[in-house]
């Protein structure tokens, strides 16, 4: 390896992995697509009124796939009512059902449950066992054959098949333990999605209608488990750590993971598990996952708000408030500003504490504000384009800052006025 691709490796992403696309109701996912933020549902699916609510308040916050649970007739029953419901909201995005154990049976028993899904995701840990396990999967892949649907082929290391672990452990045995445990438990991960990714192509679905997943807990494991499947396969892939915990820990282990994964090229669809805070937003994952790919440079989602951490230099709360608020607001705004403005996910807004870092971080941003610090003047330069355009003061400066704002996603982003003289007659 000479320097030159040593310090390419280091700073740049590794060129995209080149993966099959796989089309999940009008989505796609792999090949050249950008990568695709989805999330998942955690209302009973048989609750319609609760689970089209979620899934709106998901695909508002930017999620471009839906999983849902499908656990029993009932869940299934209700899947076509909320996919019907969804679409009376104007909200189209593609539900992916996630079957366990019976999913044969329930996609069987359900016809109009397996039209109304965009995808079917498997668990080959649990799709069936002994003599069972191979007839249940394959009834599932034949219901994807028969209704045109892509199905995720999604291991997950606490539904490992037991009976694949278990003979890899005893030909590790066999020939004097050249492996380690944790070694052999990620070969088996990475085995059982491509065995189960052949056979499923041997009942006959497409490679362009598999995508793959093999969800651990542990970073390092992660890590490890998914750069083995991207060499040893073409097939789309999905990225997700399980069980990643709740708040900063699992928003740390996720980045962490899946940050490296993504800056190597692999990685086709994210989905951030966190555990919600009680009472928490469940729109919180697709938050983080969008900030993921957007603080790496690979899509854009939302405008960027910096700001500075604020230290002993910042005089009051005012600066933190209109960091909080700004970004608060565009959160809010986006589902709108996505229509009405087209481009402005690639505004940057700085709003700093003081003059040290204030105006040079203010002078890069489209917009920026630098708050006055502790011993300056009770003013605060405003900067658009690099040029300072105005100095506010006063108890206002907050709610002029944003009227400022405002008007400049108005002037750059919103679509030209149609002219009377330009209306046709
Ligand atoms: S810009 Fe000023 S207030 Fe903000 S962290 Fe730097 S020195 Fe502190």
């Amino acid at each position: 390896m000479t320097a030159d691709i040593v310090s390419d490796y280091l700073t740049s992403p590794l060129p995209r992995r080149r993966s099959v696309a796989v089309d999940v109701g009008g989505v796609l996912v792999g090949g050249d697509a950008p990568v695709v933020v989805q999330s998942m549902t955690n209302t009973d699916t048989a609750d319609i009124d609760a689970t089209v609510a979620q899934v709106a308040a998901l695909h508002r916050a930017g999620s471009e796939l839906v999983r849902i649970t499908v656990d029993r007739d009932e869940s299934a029953a209700a899947v076509p009512h909320i996919r019907d419901r969804l679409a009376r909201l104007n909200i189209d995005v593609p539900l992916i059902g996630d079957f366990h154990y019976i999913g044969h049976k329930l996609l069987a028993d359900h016809p109009a449950c397996a039209e109304a899904l965009a995808k079917y995701r498997i668990n080959p840990g649990n799709v069936g066992f002994r003599e069972k396990k191979d007839v249940q999967f394959g009834s599932i892949v034949e219901t994807a054959i028969r209704y045109n649907k892509p199905v995720r082929i999604g291991v997950n290391w606490g539904s490992l098949d037991q009976e694949l672990l278990t003979r890899l452990m005893d030909e590790n045995q066999a020939n004097g333990f050249p492996l380690t445990a944790q070694q052999v438990m990620r070969e088996a991960i990475v085995q059982s999605a491509l065995i189960s990714a052949q056979m499923a192509e041997e009942i006959g679905l497409g490679r362009d209608r598999i995508i793959l997943s093999a969800k651990v807990s542990q970073v390092q494991d992660l890590i490890s488990v998914y750069a083995e499947l991207a060499k040893r396969s073409n097939h789309s892939l999905h990225l997700g750590l399980t069980e990643a915990g709740m708040g900063s820990k699992g928003i740390v282990a996720s980045s962490a993971a899946m940050g490296i994964l993504l800056q190597q090229g692999i990685g086709d669809t994210i989905r951030i598990s966190l555990t919600p805070e009680p009472g928490g937003d469940r729109t919180r994952e697709v938050q983080v996952a969008q900030e993921l790919l957007q603080t790496m440079g690979f899509r854009q989602f939302v405008p960027v708000v910096a700001a500075c951490p604020g230290c002993g230099r910042t005089t009051s709360t005012v600066f933190q408030e209109l960091a909080h608020k700004i970004q608060e607001d565009i959160r809010r705004n986006m589902p709108i500003w996505r229509e009405q403005y087209p481009g402005v996910e690639e505004l940057q807004v700085a709003v700093m504490g003081c003059i040290v870092n204030g105006p040079g971080e203010s002078k890069h941003a489209n917009i920026g504000i630098s708050l006055p610090g502790t011993g300056e003047t009770p003013a605060a330069p405003v900067f658009v384009d690099g040029k300072k355009v105005a100095t506010l003061r006063g108890p206002r400066i907050a709610e002029e800052f944003e009227q400022m704002l405002a008007t400049y996603i108005e002037n750059r982003y919103g679509m030209p006025k149609v002219q009377p003289e330009q209306v046709p007659a």
